[in-house]
């Protein structure tokens, strides 16, 4: 049976734009500012919200349903106004009702912030997820920091990255609630006192410690339709009742001060690095901040109509978005013994079954380690629990061990154990406090157990699992690319809404050639729009009838965009001094922000901003190459952006993505995927068949055998490739900069050792001729219209399987049991 949309009331919207203009900033629709008119807007959006969301809360206080908190240090939003609205299936009447009043839906939603508390893909999942689990009707509360400045906003400046603060809160968040009744105490330092109490028991109280004040603010997560709001919890640290006069001895006076700048400091910024560790003292801090109140408050949520906490696991599950949230292990721990005053064994054996850890990277400088000595110092308690963890963990390696023949057991202790080496490697303590490790794709799953934590599956082979990574399609179809979700409709219905492998239905098209004109004219408009985008920003003119050739992406080594830019540079030179060759138009479309301090991530956008420079300026091109690099890539603007690809570029060395979910987000919208047989890409080929992508380079074997025997010599291959020398050379002979030592490091890292790494240790030179092969495959198939229309058709065809949809279910099926909410949707 089909499901009645829900209802929304136009002329109530409309009376309430005016009214809130009116009442918070006394002016007419004609004297507000934009900003003004889409505060008014989101405010009379937000009244319709919180109905949803009430009703949602009393269904669950009724139905008392299973919980999931998925704890992540990143959530990457995007902007909420209209995704909101498509959720609320109101997109339609808020458009016309705006037009009524003379505004234009798309710049109202383009006054709003991009809500960017996240670096990349692992924030970005957070996100999806949280709109799954409200779509599928489940209880979820996303749990993670409100912080001040998100990430910070990209300036390009003569081709360098320059980072500006990111002021995200500067006009306030009309669909934020801050919940100050809910308030909890975080404690900091100080030493812990052991005595026996009254009763005979061992009390642990930690003293002499800093506290802050932890106040959540909660913003509404809205399911399709189905009048289920979830909650997406962030944490603000606010200093404790500021100055008590009675204890205002000299030392107070200074403990005070301290605590006032640990709250103010704790939520500042988020941390810009992705897929590495920056081991600032400050992270942990936040860590434990986020940590200590959501679990606090998962607890209190529990009790309120339960009254065995023994049981929590019953109602609680804490799913930990990689290693950031661990200490949640040890925090519930503490909470269960020191406040509930459960044994040992009875705290264990609840804790283990309410967390579950997900793993996202096997590169070794993003694994998580702390040293023992700046973990005991600021969690003094914490690390107590985590050091009787380790000794208990340790024996049981011994027990499980000792005595088997061949078995080095020292070297599993040295590969296992939680503490070792003073540090605490934050993966293990999650491994063993949880009863679920997952991977994110089904080659890194394989990764995790043959190799990485190949010791630990050998173990506990049953907390092993994968869950392959989605895209919420309501966001990278319904908001990013509504040409292309209405011609969906119209063609196969739409349930592919809530049930992406609808999409299959679509295959019925692939050969049928007014399908396949419809479907590349919307991507022609779509490419329309983007090219007026970098025309706007750029101030380069592109053509929509070239090929649109798309890596964005965090800037990182391993995913490659130095080979990817080199790989145009050849072309330039090829182009130059073949004029008359063919050569279909490409446009070379970048995106990606750097950490502030990856020197060679930030030296790649330089270089790619000096090619396009020269390129986009060379009269002997002709315009069949541009190379146009995209300021600040976020989820705005890579909503543009995904809608308009015809290429998918996905090129990380195979092994070091562990799913990718740009990749993802790229095939719904048509593009084919030239890439490596890594993370999802290898699941995507798998979907839409070899014939519909173009798969270069080494394996991830065949990159694992090299780094275990160290036999990769790319000079060999510099002095036997002339395109790969052309091309390594024009980084250092002044073709892209007038300072010829410029991109010197660049060439430097592919040629030579530099530091610890290894010259070339992402394999570009191994992997740039068969690239160059696979680039030459794309023209020749993109010429051929009615090929390209097929398979770009087959790629949004066969999307099905990577809607987070179908990856929460697995979640919900496999690990975390929910039980679904009913609420009467009106
Ligand atoms: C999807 C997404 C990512 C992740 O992209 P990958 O190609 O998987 O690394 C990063 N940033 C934004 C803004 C995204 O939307």
């Amino acid at each position: 049976m089909k499901k009645k949309p829900l209802s929304f009331d136009k002329d109530l919207f409309k009376r309430s734009v005016l009214y809130n203009v009116k009442t918070l900033y006394r002016k007419t629709m004609e004297e507000a500012t934009p900003q003004e008119i889409y505060q008014a807007a989101a405010y009379a959006i937000k009244d319709a919200i919180v109905d949803h969301w009430m009703t949602t809360q009393k269904a669950a206080a009724e139905q008392d349903p299973k919980i999931v908190y998925y704890m992540s240090m990143e959530f990457l939003m995007g902007r909420a106004f209209g995704n909101n609205l498509i959720n609320l299936q109101a997109y339609k009447p808020v458009k016309e009702a705006l037009d009524e009043l003379g505004l234009d839906v798309n710049l109202v939603e383009d006054q709003e912030p991009d809500p960017a508390l996240g670096n990349g893909g692992l924030g970005r999942l957070a996100a999806c997820f949280l709109d799954s689990l409200a779509t599928l009707g489940y209880m979820a509360y996303g749990c993670g920091i409100r912080y001040k400045y998100g990430m910070f906003r990209q300036q390009i400046k003569d081709g360098y990255q320059v980072e500006v603060p990111d002021t995200w809160l500067e006009n306030g968040n009309p669909f934020e609630l801050r919940r100050s009744e809910l308030a909890k105490e975080v404690k900091f330092g100080g030493y812990v006192n052991m005595f026996t109490d009254e009763y005979g028991r061992t009390i642990f109280r930690q003293e002499g410690y800093q506290v802050v004040r932890a106040v959540p603010y909660d913003l509404p997560v809205i399911g399709y339709g189905n009048g289920v709001v979830d909650t997406l919890r962030i944490w603000d640290a606010e200093p404790i009742q500021c100055f008590q006069l009675d204890s205002f001895d000299k030392g107070d006076y200074q403990k005070a001060v301290e605590q006032e700048n640990l709250a103010s400091q704790l939520c500042e910024v988020l941390y810009p690095n992705d897929n590495h560790i920056a081991g600032k003292e400050l992270r942990l801090k936040q860590q434990y901040f986020f940590i200590s109140a959501s679990v606090q408050t998962a607890v209190q949520r529990y009790l309120r109509n339960h009254d065995d906490i023994r049981k929590l696991y019953e109602k609680t599950v804490f799913q930990l978005n990689d290693t950031h949230p661990t200490v949640a292990v040890a925090e519930l721990m503490r909470i269960l013994m020191d406040d509930y005053y459960l044994s040992w064994d009875d705290a264990w054996d609840v804790t283990t079954k309410t967390c579950c850890y997900t793993n996202h990277t096997i590169m070794s400088e993003a694994l998580e380690k702390w040293p023992v000595d700046l973990f005991q110092r600021l969690l003094p308690r914490i690390y107590q629990i985590v050091d009787e963890i380790n000794r208990r963990f340790v024996d049981q390696i011994m027990r499980t061990y000792s005595g088997s023949a061949g078995i080095d057991v020292q070297a599993k202790i040295r590969s296992m154990a939680i503490l070792y080496d003073n540090q605490v490697k934050m993966a293990h303590l999650a491994i063993v406090g949880g009863h679920s490790v997952n991977g994110v794709a089904k080659l890194h799953t394989e990764i995790l157990k043959q190799r990485e934590l190949k010791d630990f599956y050998e173990m506990m082979p049953e907390k092993f699992n994968n869950k392959t990574n989605g895209i919420t399609q309501r966001r990278f179809l319904m908001h990013a690319n509504p040409l292309l979700a209405d011609w969906v409709t119209e063609k196969i219905g739409d349930d592919w809404i809530t049930d992406l492998s609808q999409m299959d239905k679509l295959k019925d098209f692939v050969n049928d050639k007014k399908a396949q004109a419809e479907f590349m004219d919307i991507k022609l408009k779509n490419k329309q729009r983007l090219a007026e985008y970098i025309l706007e920003h750029n101030g380069v003119k592109v053509d929509p009838k070239s090929i649109f050739d798309v890596q964005v992406k965090r800037l990182h080594e391993y995913k490659r965009q130095l080979l990817n830019i080199l790989t145009v540079m050849y072309k330039y030179h090829d182009i130059k001094s073949h004029p008359n060759k063919d050569f279909y138009p490409k446009t070379y479309i970048f995106g990606a922000k750097a950490a502030a301090g990856y020197l060679t991530a930030k030296l790649t956008i330089k270089l790619i901003n000096s090619v396009a420079e020269v390129i986009n300026n060379d009269p002997d091109i002709k315009g069949k190459i541009k190379v146009v690099f995209i300021e600040d890539y976020r989820v705005s603007n890579a909503e543009l952006i995904f809608a308009a690809a015809d290429v998918s570029e996905q090129i990380s060395t195979a092994s070091k993505e562990a799913s990718g979910t740009g990749n993802m987000k790229m095939m719904l919208n048509g593009a084919v995927t030239i890439g490596t047989m890594d993370g999802a890409n290898v699941e995507i080929v798998n979907e839409v068949g070899e014939e519909n992508a173009f798969i270069f380079g080494l394996s991830s074997q065949e990159v694992m055998e090299y780094e275990k025997n160290g036999n990769y010599n790319p000079m060999d291959i510099y002095n036997s490739d002339p395109n790969v020398k052309k091309a390594l050379d024009m980084l250092v002979d002044g073709t892209f900069s007038k300072d010829k030592e410029l991109f010197r490091p660049l060439y430097n890292c592919l040629l030579n050792k530099v530091g610890g790494n290894r010259a070339d240790q992402y394999f570009i030179l191994k992997d740039f001729e068969s690239y160059l092969e696979a680039q030459k495959k794309i023209s020749d198939a993109y010429a051929d219209k009615k090929r390209w229309a097929k398979m770009a058709l087959m790629n949004t065809a066969c999307c099905g399987k990577f809607s987070s949809d179908r990856t929460i279910q697995e979640y919900v099926d496999e690990v975390w049991h929910l039980d679904k909410l009913n609420v009467e949707a009106k």
